[in-house]
């Protein structure tokens, strides 16, 4: 079986969110499982600065969008056993960031465009194309309108998956002939209420529809989460599942993460107290204290319920606790806890950077880790922190509900503390159960071990994806 993953993201080469995290681990799984799995990425400034010394160039070809004719450089490399294409296009992919540019819908149209052209000359035969996020989503739209008669093509099966479907990749329908070159009898794949929609081409015209959990994988279909896609998703839930997402096992291990003060596992997790406390020193908070501190790391996004967290942040920090967030985003919320770090010295740390190595200092030193999200497709980052036997406190939602087990003190399953509804006095009392099981050795201890004990790898999802290759290439 030979899959080819297109994406935009893969650890190490780029990453801004999960879908980095995913392409950069699921590959080498899948191939341990006997498939032969490679990458197709842009060649952004990022990746060509640091990593061109190490690639061989292939080729280089043209690729026809709309009226024009770009050049495209083919490029490879080997990362952990896993071969990553690159591709080349200075105009489009030599610039500062990897999204948000003005000619965005162009630019990824183009590298679902070459990875197609690419196929011709690569020296890698694919049965399946695995395509993510609207960034790819054109890949089986051109493959249904550009290359319907070509045989070899038609051969391919393809695979989408939504990481995120607040995203979609919205254009004005000038696009279709003028950069996407599709003809107007083939329009409607991709029009959704006036508007050229790149995700719900993909959609429509994908073999197997997958999303990052079970959970989320229903939620799409009801109008709250589905950013106006629902009806096309009900339309296609025949070809639809949900697959939870796992973690890169090597790269979130506190037991070999250099980025830790010190190292431990289940079996040393006394030493979590040492990380905690020199993450204490390291953001200026109260060392003396024996206060619980609870950690927050992501996106400051709304729908990652930060709203909810600023409603009652004054009230969290009524029950002698530190609190430390490492975030960017939106600037309100970065403004907010810039001044309640200043409100709260030596109580509140703010970090407003990216920053992998305190993200992991985070996930070792915090006691219990906050993410109220709203909506949340699979999340990474509460399954980093049940590695790092720090507890989750999360809202039933999407891929939290499915990876996040609440606590029982009668049975003592569950490996977290969780609410249901998106109320920020809901949060408030979920947090404070978990301040209470924190004050209960008893529970805590057994609550960290469920922690320490769920099975967040890629070993169970990867054999789900396999079947689900296996059933669209008999
Ligand atoms: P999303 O993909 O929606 O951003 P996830 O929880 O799936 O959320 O994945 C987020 C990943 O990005 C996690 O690995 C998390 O640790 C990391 N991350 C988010 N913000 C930061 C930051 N400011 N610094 C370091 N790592 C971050």
């Amino acid at each position: 079986m030979n899959i080819l993953f297109v994406s935009t993201e893969a650890v190490p080469f780029a990453k801004t969110g999960g879908l980095g995290d995913v392409v950069g681990s699921l590959p080498s799984e899948l191939i341990k499982k006997g498939a032969d799995v490679r990458v197709m990425l842009p060649l952004y400034k990022s990746i060509k600065d640091e990593y061109a010394p190490s690639m061989i160039f292939h080729r280089a070809y043209t690729v026809d969008l709309g009226w024009r004719s770009c050049y495209c450089g083919l490029f490879s490399m080997e990362y952990n056993e896993v071969t990553f294409y690159f591709i080349d296009n200075e105009q489009y992919f030599y610039r500062d960031g990897y999204y948000g540019h003005f000619d965005d819908g162009e630019r990824f149209a183009y590298f679902s465009k070459a990875t197609l052209e690419s196929l011709k000359y690569i020296d890698f035969d694919p049965d399946i194309l695995h395509c993510n996020e609207w960034q790819s989503a054109l890949v089986p739209v051109f493959l249904k309108t550009h290359y319907r008669d070509n045989e070899y093509y038609q051969k391919l099966r393809t695979v989408f998956t939504i990481h995120n479907i607040e995203y979609q990749g919205i254009y004005g329908k000038e696009i279709i002939s003028d950069v996407l070159g599709i003809n107007k009898k083939d329009a409607g794949i991709l029009m959704m209420n006036g508007d050229v929609n790149y995700m719900k081409g993909a959609i429509v015209t994908c073999d197997r529809l997958t999303t990052v959990s079970p959970s989320y994988a229903k939620e799409i279909t009801y109008p709250f989460y589905s950013h106006g896609l629902h009806t096309i998703i009900e339309e296609n839930m025949y070809k639809l599942s949900g697959i939870l997402n796992g973690i890169d096992y090597k790269a979130y291990n506190p037991y070999r993460d250099k980025a830790l003060a010190v190292k431990y596992s289940k079996n040393s997790r006394d030493k979590k107290k040492i990380n905690k406390a020199r993450l204490q020193e390291e953001l200026g908070l109260d060392t003396a204290s024996d206060a619980p501190l609870i950690g927050m790391v992501g996106r400051l996004a709304e729908h990652k319920g930060l709203p909810l967290v600023t409603a009652v942040f004054d009230r969290i920090m009524e029950n002698q606790v530190q609190f430390v967030l490492l975030g960017t985003g939106q600037k309100e919320f970065e403004d907010f806890f810039r001044n309640k770090a200043a409100e709260y010295k030596g109580r509140v740390a703010a970090i407003t950077a990216f920053s992998a190595e305190l993200a992991s200092r985070i996930y070792a030193g915090a006691d219990l880790f906050l993410m109220p999200s709203i909506s949340e497709p699979c999340g990474l980052a509460q399954m980093i922190s049940l590695r790092y036997g720090t507890i989750p406190v999360v809202r039933a939602t999407g891929g939290l509900k499915d990876s996040i087990e609440p606590y029982n003190p009668a049975t003592g399953k569950g490996n977290g503390v969780r609410f249901d509804s998106i109320n920020a006095h809901d949060m408030l009392d979920a947090v404070k159960r978990g301040l209470d099981l924190y004050r209960q050795p008893e529970h805590w201890q057994k609550l960290m071990t469920n922690a320490f004990n769920t099975d967040c790898s890629w070993k169970r999802s990867a054999v789900e994806y396999m079947s689900l290759y296996e059933l669209i290439t008999l």
